[in-house]
């Protein structure tokens, strides 16, 4: 049976892996000018620091990860503050690579509907995207971030993964003579290290990007996305809802059992008057607010874990490569949360770098120009394509439009509604696609 279509069976074993052992010895060799050198150093240890650490040893490579363990955010009853949308082609890949299999099925959501609601001032019909109608197994699952992180700690554990928990302070002037074909940083503590290649892994303020001075271009939503979990009164039947509205983009995702997680990107200044709410009282209000929508989600009973929030920018680099170094998800690309995709993109970067760094041509140099530019070329399209949809929908649904660009959104928006055949093609788009 498909583990994506049944996320509650019972977990696979991981693929073997082929390294026992994990001394510094084995792992790294000394560069020229002294210190620790190794052909890839991975900075940013969190779900694609991970992620990417493990599937480059897997794939041979003398690989680093650096940095200092992220907190795991797990209350103490309920839900991660953290919930992720993570896509059927991302889940895949996290199958094959044993990834999956070490995550609890019971803590894993499904999501096979998915009902869009315009807003109030547009006058279409609500989209609904359903996974049976267009013969896909589901649209997407729920997993919290402590069980991603859980994961990738637990395989980088088994690989011979260099792990070094200081964070990274500087990086030295591209190389040349002696250490040419080495490109070097130091840690916090004092220590040097060389790899052929530094992967950025450090999420959306990227020291590793601000060291090197990549350019970036940054868009303000001046919104604030407010994140917490209610206990409903009745099953979420696996339907995930978003409404767009004056008030912002408000999310519900099922999560197992009698659930949700909500993501309200909200205007800065009602977000604010949100944090401030009690658990009860920031029920009472999300409840309120969906009456007001009319809408048939589950009623919310209670608020089950402190609500958490984080400012929205797009964030992305004109180019994810320098001299032996390259960026990726976070570090290279930062998106609106709306369609849950964010991970997603980053995931799809692994994939692909995995897939360039299997070639023969890059066992030799894995920071070679020629890799660089042919991981840069294939992630390109998949960043920017996304990046539009989420900027779209965003200046689309926003506030009321001038008369010719609403109808068009309108319109747009209808036939989207009334024809399940495009639905289909959404769906089995999104779910083929998926991060690449
Ligand atoms: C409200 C919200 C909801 C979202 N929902 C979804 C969703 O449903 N689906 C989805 O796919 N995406 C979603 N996203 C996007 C997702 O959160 C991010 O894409 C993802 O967490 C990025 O992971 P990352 O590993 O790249 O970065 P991060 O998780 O930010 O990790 C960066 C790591 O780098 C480390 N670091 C920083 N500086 C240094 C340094 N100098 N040296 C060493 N290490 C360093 C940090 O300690 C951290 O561990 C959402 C985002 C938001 C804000």
């Amino acid at each position: 049976m498909n583990a994506f279509s049944s996320p509650t069976s019972a977990p696979m074993q991981p693929p073997p892996i082929p390294f026992p052992s994990k001394r510094a010895s084995d792992v790294a060799f000394s560069s020229l000018s002294g210190g620790l050198a190794v052909d890839i150093a991975v900075i940013g240890a969190s779900v694609a620091g991970l992620f990417v650490a493990q599937g480059l040893s897997r794939l041979g490579y003398r690989c680093a990860l650096i940095g200092p363990d992220p907190p795991l955010l797990r209350q103490k009853s309920g839900f991660d503050q953290r919930i992720f949308a993570i896509s059927p082609s991302s889940w895949d890949w996290m199958t094959q690579q044993g990834l999956s299999a070490a995550i609890d099925a019971a803590r894993v959501g499904v999501i096979d509907r998915m009902h869009l609601e315009a807003p109030p001032w547009a006058s279409p019909p609500p989209i609904v995207l359903d996974a049976y109608r267009a013969a896909v197994d589901q649209l997407a699952v729920t997993v919290e971030q402590s069980e991603l992180l859980a994961a990738g700690q637990q395989a980088v554990a088994m690989t011979n993964v260099l792990r070094l928990k200081e964070s990274l302070l500087s990086l030295e002037p591209e190389g040349g003579g002696a250490n040419d074909g080495l490109r070097s940083i130091r840690l916090e503590n004092g220590q040097q290290l060389s790899a052929k290649l530094l992967i950025g892994c450090d999420g959306a303020h990227s020291a590793l990007r601000q060291l090197a001075k990549l350019p970036i271009r940054q868009f303000d939503y001046q919104s604030t996305a407010v994140v917490a979990n209610f206990e409903i009164d009745s099953h979420h039947r696996h339907t995930a809802y978003q409404w767009f509205s004056d008030r912002g983009i408000l999310a519900l995702l099922p999560l197992p059992g009698l659930a949700m997680s909500m993501v309200w990107s909200a205007p800065q200044s009602y977000a604010q008057s949100l944090t401030v709410l009690e658990p009860e009282s920031l029920c009472k209000q999300v409840q309120g607010f969906i009456e007001t929508l009319g809408s048939d989600a589950p009623h919310l009973r209670a608020c089950i874990n402190t609500p958490a929030s984080f400012p929205l920018l797009e964030i992305l680099t004109d180019r994810p490569t320098a001299h032996r170094l390259l960026l990726i998800a976070d570090a290279a690309h930062v998106v609106h949360p709306m369609a849950g995709q964010g991970l997603n993109l980053g995931i799809g970067d692994i994939i692909e770098l995995l897939e360039v760094l299997s070639g023969a041509g890059a066992r030799h140099d894995p920071g070679s120009v020629y890799v660089l530019e042919r991981y840069a070329r294939r992630r390109a399209e998949a960043v920017l394509a996304i990046s539009w949809l989420t900027r779209g929908l965003y200046q689309a649904f926003r506030e009321p439009l001038p008369k010719i660009a609403s109808g068009f959104a309108n319109w747009a928006w209808s036939r989207v509604a009334g024809s399940s055949m495009l639905q289909s093609f959404m769906v089995q788009h999104a779910v083929r696609q998926g991060p690449r």
